[in-house]
């Protein structure tokens, strides 16, 4: 897969901005930008320059300047993809950006793929393939759970681990087929004792690490919170005064913008994710409210939280029985019952609220009571341990494999089983293991990770 062609790529995020970096990766990287390149020191040629130095003058095309810009230079091995690498800092102009990619092109480079830069980085052992993955967790991380564990994952803390279950595998392995060498002889070189705690000690981790998946999920996703309630109560209006209070935040920090507003909102560094509940919103009393109540219910089973609407001008026993029809089909959810619409019920019913926050959408007031019902509800400390969580669906199917490999040689021991078998089921959980961080692959598997990843990374 590894091939010798120069690769570029704009690196930063398309369209404009104050500053924006090309990259060159390969072995012809410093040449191409040599020959485009004017330095501001009359006659410095870049294929002279050192290692992790920077050079400011002009980037040309023939006679027409493109732009003043900055180079840096990073030589092999000691570079992100492991090759020769440029970074061009431009003028973030989506015109120079792209007459910069023309010439490079022209002289020589082409086009990067999607994770093209990782791919090689991976290639050349800079990452293995779980760190490679991290990368692109890192940058599409939006919560400070996610930046954590993804953060933790391309350091190479997860690799590790694994590092000791196959190590921990191939002394197994190797006992036991140092075993299998003498079987003529009849003898029981390992100590079965000894033996069976390991396998019992790998299986345990695996599946520590399987039951993080869970955990996983909710970090790299968002907390899944359902809103629900009758018709009219409010929770459209709710939705939509919690994802504008996002928003605010968001529009606060200069040059963000949100093309896409998904109904997700981050509260001090935690991600909730509002399944749509369409099914609740609109009330209609024919068939569709039928099948809308259904998947509401649906929706209602995959929630962590379930935020449930009332209207402040119910009366008490009216709420009691809503909250109590809804309790009871809770499966374990975290449940809040916010009683909406307080402008119009002038105090009298509020006054017995204990279990209730009451709030009105319309005025954005107890908004913020909302907000810290649902972070405290969250399992927060969960979310900031140490830890390894598994986020990633391709390893968490892996661990799943390896599991099942590892069961069998458990039942196998129990059983007396045959070595050799014994020794198939070990190899078996071990390349299971050796797909998650890259020691075992296939261009099929490397295609698919690498494909979604953003052009320039
Ligand atoms: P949904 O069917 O539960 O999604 O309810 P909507 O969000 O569509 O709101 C139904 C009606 O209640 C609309 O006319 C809203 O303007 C109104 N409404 C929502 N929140 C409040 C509130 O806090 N106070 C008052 N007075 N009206 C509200």
């Amino acid at each position: 897969m590894l091939n010798d062609s120069t690769i570029c790529a704009i690196a930063t995020s398309p369209g404009k901005g104050a500053v924006a970096v090309i990259r060159l990766s390969g072995k012809d990287a410093v040449k191409i930008c040599n020959k485009v390149f004017v330095s501001v020191t009359k006659g410095k040629k870049l294929t002279k320059q050192a290692a992790n130095t920077l050079h400011y003058g002009t980037l040309k095309d023939g006679k027409t300047i493109i732009d003043d810009v900055i180079i840096s230079i990073f030589r092999s091995p000691n570079s992100y993809t492991g090759e020769d690498v440029i970074e061009i800092s431009c003028h973030g102009s989506t015109y120079i950006q792209q007459q910069i990619m023309q010439v490079l092109i022209k002289n020589g480079a082409r086009p990067a793929g999607p994770g093209e830069f990782t791919l090689r980085a991976f290639l050349n052992n800079k990452l293995d393939l779980s760190q490679s993955e991290a990368v692109a967790d890192l940058i599409a991380s939006t919560s400070k759970a996610a930046h954590r564990v993804a953060m933790q994952q391309m350091r190479g803390g997860f690799s590790d681990e694994i590092s000791i279950l196959r190590n921990q595998l191939l002394e197994l392995v190797s006992l036991i087929e140092l075993e299998l060498d003498f079987a003529e002889e009849d003898v029981e070189f390992a100590d079965r004792k000894k033996l069976d705690d390991l396998i019992k000690k790998i299986q345990q981790h695996i599946q520590e690490l399987i039951k993080s998946y869970n955990l996983g999920n909710v970090i790299k996703r968002g907390i899944p919170v359902a809103i629900t309630g009758r018709p009219n109560v409010g929770k459209s209006t709710l939705l939509n005064v919690l994802l504008e209070e996002e928003r605010a935040i968001v529009s606060e920090i200069p040059g963000t913008t949100r093309d896409i507003i998904e109904d997700t909102i981050v509260i001090e560094g935690v991600e909730f994710r509002f399944i749509d509940t369409a099914g609740l919103r609109k009330g209609s009393k024919d068939k569709i409210e039928a099948v809308g109540i259904k998947k509401t219910w649906e929706k209602i089973g995959q929630a962590a939280v379930v935020i449930q609407v009332v209207e402040a001008t119910d009366t008490v026993q009216e709420i009691d029985e809503q909250v109590s029809e809804i309790k009871k089909r809770l499966k374990g959810q975290e449940h809040i019952v916010v009683m909406n619409k307080i402008d119009l019920a002038k105090g009298q019913k509020i006054k017995g609220a204990g279990e209730w926050i009451p709030v009105s959408a319309k005025d954005k007031k107890n908004i913020d009571k909302l907000l810290e019902a649902l972070l405290k509800v969250s399992d927060l400390a969960k979310l900031d341990s140490t830890d390894t969580i598994v986020t990633n669906a391709r390893h968490y199917e892996a661990l799943v494999r390896s599991a099942e490999a590892i069961e069998r040689v458990v039942s196998g021991m129990e059983n007396s089983i045959a070595t050799d078998l014994l020794a198939q089921d070990i190899r078996e959980a071990l390349h299971y293991l050796g797909e998650i961080t890259g020691e075992i692959t296939t261009d099929e598997i490397l295609g698919n990770i690498f494909k979604k990843f953003c052009i320039g990374k």
